[in-house]
């Protein structure tokens, strides 16, 4: 064997071996996938479990994500990171329970949670491979704010996902995660806003309540969401469509 093809197989193996660098290639250029808040918080023994997401759905996702990401998709995700004193939490406001809604003036509503994905407990962990991702946003960190959406909080605030979104020239978007009657509906409604094409893929996301999780899907379909079972049938429609 020859020293060049010997030094093309050292190489070759070495990218192989080394994900931030194998996963590099993006032979989906204009695409992106957004793994939404698929952490320790919101998955079967933690604090804001959503049902349906167990051990088996986590499998799931870091294996369909994987999966995606060899197909040459930029990854993306978002991680509900709160301190412990934010707003969201039923513990913050004496007298309230979890799931109670309250108005915190001029006619702001805010949903009470559990405390969940805490920056201090280790509740807020990612689920999924880290060195699948390109960048995974934080949000939900300002006490004051709740931020369902990946884009932006309640209060205005932008993530850096819009601008790494621009600067990667991406203008379509796979998302998927937890959960779809909150954070993923609210992330796509405003990729959608900024003008992003969005597929939603059904067997990778989760929603809190059957009927608010209905009326979510309804509400992104009629801002433009497209809705596939699973991610080869987002794959076919991305390739379609390109
Ligand atoms: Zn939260």
């Amino acid at each position: 064997m020859s020293k060049i093809v010997l030094c093309i197989l050292s190489i070759s193996l070495l990218l192989f071996f080394i994900p931030g660098i194998a996963i590099s290639a993006q032979t989906m250029p204009g695409w992106a996938v957004l793994v939404v808040d698929v952490q320790t918080c919101f998955v079967e023994g933690g604090g804001l479990a959503v049902a349906g997401a167990n051990a088996q759905y986590v499998k799931k996702v870091n294996r369909d994500t994987k999966w995606l990401s060899k197909k040459g998709y930029l990854i993306l995700g978002s991680r509900d990171y709160h301190p412990p004193d934010h707003i969201s939490f039923a513990s913050n406001h004496p007298g309230y329970e979890p799931y109670d809604v309250i108005d915190l003036g001029g006619g702001r509503l805010q949903v009470l949670w559990p405390d969940h994905c805490v920056q201090t407990t280790g509740d807020s962990r990612a689920l999924v491979d880290n060195n699948l991702f390109f960048e995974l946003i934080k949000k939900g960190q300002d006490p004051l704010w709740d931020s369902y959406s990946a884009f932006k909080d309640d209060g205005g605030a932008e993530t850096e996902l819009e601008a790494i979104l621009n600067a990667q020239e991406v203008n379509n978007l796979i998302v998927y995660g937890i959960a779809t009657d909150y954070c993923v509906k609210f992330s796509v409604l405003d990729a959608l806003a900024n003008g992003h094409r969005v597929i939603v893929v059904e067997n990778l996301s989760r929603g809190v309540a059957t009927d608010t999780t209905a009326t979510a899907i309804e509400e992104m379909r009629i801002a433009g969401a497209e809705f596939v079972a699973n991610v080869k049938a987002a794959h076919k429609k991305a390739k379609e469509l390109d």
